[in-house]
């Protein structure tokens, strides 16, 4: 076991250097007191969501920068073996470019801007998702037609049994992408196919609907596939939404695959969700109470916007109160009633409100923290400034033990200069 610690890259070690890093997020709320929302990042979390990704998907795992562009994440991601990232904007692409040389970023977006076209081109990326005549024109235009181009088309889904429907908006129908595939051919290094079940998919069965569109569309056309890939969508566990197990999406994907003659076919897929969601929380402060309803720190403007009108999404919620007596005996208190609230956010706009219900101990009152779960994906992310309110504090939680290994109590290696201290307990131990 003891291997493990003296192989893993020094980059893990370093990897939230610039992060305040707390046991608990307990912890951290008694530590700083937060006037501000902060993101709350777990490293654990996010390397165990990309080894179960890198080692049961069978194909590539690209991370879906939108949902959380954190540098932090994005490392964290990257020092799990995470190498390859789904990017859509000029923006992302800078980011991830900068960080990772080396890694490979695929532009997903179906409509790109001609600046960001060649931009991304002359930053190595050479993967580019179409779903019309006049993108392909656009990318061939932009790239010089160069050769090495892989072209992705984008086919349309129905709206499937995805929580967050992303039918409509993008891909192209049956007979388009028939055109598409057989035009893109002609110019494409590898040809691509892709789709997205739509996000928060509750359904394994919708990704096997897709791969049999995807089928068809491609028996049609008569070309050769290289690339199949299936998208996003893998979900996480809310209140109110408890998907199948992971290992379920895996088994109906494989099986997908084999029955539709894809088994030689380049398998990718885009998780976002589902490799960042459990991987962050946020936590909020109660501003003031009028009855069943809480003035929140943070809303829809914030990082609670999948809370707010559009979804009413609920989420976990756990109040925080860093001073609590503590009993002088040991007696055991009785759980204190839970109530249900809904949660207003801290802008001026009426539609900054989340109806959740949010079961809250009864008592709950200004001054009490909060804490918001699997806001890993699409929470910081989708803050805006917006009158006035924009947090920007993150800290990590790692709760002990850091690394599953055996190491003397006393070098636990908490900080990159207590490595070599770890190293040598280690050896000593061994002898
Ligand atoms: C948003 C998005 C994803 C990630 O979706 P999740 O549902 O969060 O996994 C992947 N691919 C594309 C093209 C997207 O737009």
């Amino acid at each position: 076991m003891t291997s493990q610690l003296l192989s893993l890259p020094i980059d893990s070690f370093r990897d939230d250097a610039d992060l305040a890093v707390f046991a608990s997020l307990d912890e951290a709320v008694a530590t700083l007191r937060p006037d501000e929302p902060v993101q709350v990042l777990y490293p654990d979390e996010l390397r165990a969501n990309a080894r179960a990704f890198l080692t049961q998907f069978p194909g590539q795992t690209l991370y879906a920068v939108k949902v959380n562009p954190d540098r932090r994440v994005l490392q964290y991601l990257y020092n799990a073996g995470v190498r390859h990232f789904d990017v859509a904007s000029e923006g992302e692409v800078e980011l991830v470019h900068s960080m990772f040389p080396n890694a490979r970023l695929s532009f997903m977006h179906p409509i790109k801007s001609r600046r960001a076209i060649a931009s991304a081109f002359r930053m190595g990326v050479r993967d580019f998702v179409i779903d019309s005549e006049s993108e392909i024109i656009k990318v061939i235009e932009e790239t010089n037609a160069a050769s090495r181009i892989n072209l992705f088309v984008r086919i349309a889904l129905p709206k499937g049994s995805a929580a967050y429907d992303l039918s409509g908006k993008f891909g192209a129908e049956h007979d388009e992408a028939v055109t598409l595939l057989r035009q893109a051919r002609r110019v494409s290094h590898k040809l691509g196919l892709c789709f997205h079940v739509g996000s928060q998919c509750l359904n394994p069965v919708s990704y096997r609907e897709a791969i049999e569109k995807a089928r068809a569309i491609v028996a049609e056309a008569g070309v050769t596939l290289d690339i199949l890939d299936i998208g996003g969508g893998f979900p996480v566990a809310y209140p109110d939404m408890v998907p199948p197990p992971f290992e379920d999406y895996m088994a109906e994907i494989r099986q997908a695959v084999a029955d539709n003659g894809f088994a030689a076919t380049e398998l990718w897929c885009e998780p976002g969700r589902g490799l960042a969601g459990t991987g962050g929380k946020v936590i909020v402060k109660v501003e003031h109470r009028r009855g069943d309803k809480l003035y929140l720190n943070d809303g829809t403007y914030g990082s609670l916007f999948d809370a707010g009108q559009g979804f009413g999404w609920r989420y976990p919620a756990r109040l925080i109160r860093p001073d609590a007596e503590i009993s002088a005996t040991d007696v055991p208190q009785p759980s204190p009633l839970m109530k249900p609230f809904s949660f207003f956010g801290p802008t001026c706009d009426n539609i900054d409100f989340m109806k959740g219900p949010f079961y809250l101990p009864e008592d709950v009152q200004e001054g009490d923290w909060i804490e918001i779960g699997q806001l890993g994906a699409y929470g910081f992310a989708m803050r805006t400034g917006f009158n006035g309110f924009k947090a920007d504090t993150t800290v990590a939680v790692r709760p002990e033990p850091i690394f599953p290994v055996e190491v003397p109590k006393a070098a636990r290696p908490i900080r990159i200069q207590d490595k070599l201290v770890a190293r040598r307990a280690v050896r000593a131990a061994h002898k």
